[in-house]
């Protein structure tokens, strides 16, 4: 099962993708589509951004710039990673690509280790993880953290297999107020 999943039809036409905002943060439960952080633990939604995963500013992709099922929601440093990053076709062919958590199952792709780093398990995994730096010192420091929260309490780990908000929501119960 993938990580997310879409709603089954698209809003209606918009004039400007920006508009598409509120329903892509919706499908996307508030969490980022690559580093799969929630707001809260991202510097909150002004941190976040419209992502075309196939960047608009590719010509083969130009008709997508206001195709609602291209627009994915990121955290900044991920959007600003990945800019118009895009595989070459003989990359593409070969399987490295940029994961689509629209598509894909977290753990087919990634284990994480108990320090909180993610260790690549496929091809795709290891483009995503070099091109959007996915073990970037505050990612793995957050991933620590959590670990950290859930063995005091005794309760799992997060799933990344699952969009994470509700999963930190419950593991954060009566300890803070959301
Ligand atoms: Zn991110």
């Amino acid at each position: 099962m993938a990580v997310f999943r879409r709603r089954e039809s698209p809003p209606s036409p918009v004039n400007h993708y920006s508009e598409y905002r509120p329903c892509v943060r919706d499908d996307f439960q508030e969490c980022c589509a690559y580093c799969l952080l929630h707001e809260d633990w991202a510097a909150g939604r002004e941190n976040f951004e419209l992502d075309h995963f196939r960047p608009k500013s590719l010509s083969q992709f130009a008709s997508l710039a206001k195709e609602f099922y291209n627009l994915y929601y990121a955290c900044h440093p991920c959007n600003h990673l990945k800019g118009s990053a895009w595989p070459e076709p003989s990359l593409e062919a070969a399987g490295y690509v940029f994961l689509d958590f629209c598509a894909e199952t977290f753990s087919s792709h990634f284990h994480e280790n108990a320090d909180g780093a993610w260790q690549p398990l496929s091809r795709g995994a290891e483009y995503t993880l070099e091109r959007l730096r996915l073990n970037r010192k505050h990612l793995v420091r957050i991933r620590l953290l959590l670990r950290e929260i859930a063995s005091a309490r005794g309760v799992q780990v997060v799933d990344w297999n699952l969009p994470a908000r509700d999963q930190l929501r419950e593991l954060l119960e009566g300890i803070v107020d959301s």
